[in-house]
């Protein structure tokens, strides 16, 4: 098996129910180290990776806002949880000998570094892991798009979409046995079959920049390292 990396720099987008494991809530300590162990060894491959995380394990502003919050307050909210998630991510990560580096889309000094890109692409060249936190740092937008925006700020190769299945399925497989995974899909096929990948502002700006996405299952053992080492895993959505 060949083990030259098939991307120089990636954003990986995980959302903050990737932390919770089986928990209803929070952060799982088990879960969030068998996640970092996965980054570890695509940096251990010279990979430069960004993280953008979600903060849905903590505080979705949507659904606040649904029982009567006023929905930009609750979209900061979210915003800040996602800051918590940054920070045990970040924690984790210096606990398994990866160098590390939170900036908030937030301004919040003492807890994170504000969001400069040029500081972020320096840190992925020097082989730090950065974790962008407080998603676009606006209300109303998720950290799927944020995911695609940093995406394209850092000029990576591809953006890595962290869920709980494995990729793109013709139907849910949890329901339906014959779903089968896609290995590839246009974006114009996504849309066509009303196939669902990322949130549609996100999924919008992917495409009209040309950014690829795969879409993988982070529980999977060792996927990570088979989605960058280009190998049959996920469902690449493509230009
Ligand atoms: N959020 C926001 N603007 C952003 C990113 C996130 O307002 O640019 C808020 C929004 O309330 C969202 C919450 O933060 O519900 C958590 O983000 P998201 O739902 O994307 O997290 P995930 O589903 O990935 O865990």
């Amino acid at each position: 098996m060949s083990q030259t990396p098939a991307y120089k720099r990636i954003l990986l987008k995980l959302s903050g129910e990737a932390l919770m494991g089986d928990d209803s809530y929070g952060i799982n300590r088990a879960t969030i180290e068998a996640i970092v162990g996965q980054v570890k060894e695509v940096v251990d491959l010279g990979v430069q990776v960004g993280v953008v995380i979600g903060g849905g394990n903590i505080f979705r502003g949507v659904s606040q806002a649904a029982s009567g919050m006023d929905r930009a307050t609750a979209d900061y909210m979210g915003m800040m949880a996602t800051v918590m998630n940054a920070l045990a991510l970040k924690d984790a990560m210096e606990n398994a000998g990866i160098i590390a580096r939170v900036q908030s889309a937030l301004t919040m000094q003492q807890v994170a570094e504000p969001y400069v890109r040029g500081k972020a692409i320096q840190y992925l060249e020097e082989g730090k892991v950065v974790i962008f936190a407080a998603g676009t740092g606006n209300p109303f937008f998720t950290t799927d798009t944020a995911a695609a925006l940093r995406g394209m700020e850092m000029n990576v190769d591809i953006m890595l979409k962290a869920t709980k299945v494995d990729g793109v399925y013709t139907d849910d497989p949890k329901k339906n046995p014959e779903a089968v995974r896609y290995q590839t899909l246009t974006f114009d096929e996504a849309i066509g079959r009303n196939l669902k990948v990322m949130d549609a502002t996100a999924f919008a700006l992917c495409r009209d920049q040309g950014l690829n996405i795969k879409v993988f299952s982070i529980f999977k053992q060792g996927a990570l390292t088979r989605v960058v080492l280009g190998e049959d895993e996920g469902t690449l959505v493509h230009c």
